[in-house]
């Protein structure tokens, strides 16, 4: 699946907040939102013009760039979102939240979700006691996710669970950090979900 390499801080100045897309750096005061608050590029520092259809796309793209997705993949969830009953802006967010590579970052074992997503692809990390290496794998309720037995001294991982002790694992996740495993509760529900997002004019954007 395509991804975006460009460099991430510019994604945060542009949505005008910290996204945390760079683990320690962005706790630190080399965090870009620290130095330059403002969007990237000449007319940067100027205000741009607030129009309902920009809210809304600046909505969107904030939340498509924490997850680390392109348009067509995070537009398929909202297509997926909208078919299932309840409300589509709480089912996005929920179908984002349950994605492996989600997963692993909340768990704290990685110190961002692209992080998450690279020890996925590499194959250090079983669900149910089998190795699963696709980062959108869609975790259920009563699934165990844990770190492969040969990947539990990777310095990568260690030095995510010390960086990690600083946040909290969301409540519809119980995480064993001795056993370097985890346990999907339930799925979770929208107060479960630590983010700043309106899912709302998401939804918004997408159906006009
Ligand atoms: Fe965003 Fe982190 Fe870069 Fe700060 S350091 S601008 S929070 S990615």
């Amino acid at each position: 699946m395509a991804r975006y390499t460009g460099p991430v801080c510019r994604l945060c100045r542009r949505e005008g907040e910290k996204l945390f897309l760079k683990g320690d750096r962005c706790y630190s005061d080399k965090c870009a939102m620290e130095k330059r608050p403002y969007p990237p590029g000449q007319a940067g520092k100027k205000r741009p013009r607030e129009s309902e259809y920009r809210i809304q796309l600046r909505e969107k793209q904030k939340t498509k760039r924490m997850y680390g997705m392109l348009e067509k993949q995070f537009r398929s969830y909202y297509e997926e979102a909208n078919r299932q009953q309840g409300i589509t802006g709480e089912n996005l967010l929920r179908l984002l939240e349950t994605r492996l590579d989600n997963v692993v970052f909340r768990l704290g074992f990685a110190k961002s979700r692209s992080e998450a997503r690279q020890i996925v692809r590499h194959g250090h990390i079983q669900v149910n006691g089998k190795r699963v290496d696709i980062p959108s794998y869609r975790v259920r309720p009563g699934d165990m996710v844990a770190i492969a037995p040969k990947a539990k001294d990777l310095l990568v991982i260690k030095a995510a669970i010390i960086s990690s002790e600083r946040s909290t694992v969301p409540g519809w996740l119980e995480v064993d950090i001795e056993k370097l495993q985890g346990s999907v509760i339930s799925l979770p529900t929208r107060d479960q979900i630590d983010l700043t997002v309106k899912e709302n004019l998401i939804v918004e954007l997408y159906s006009k």
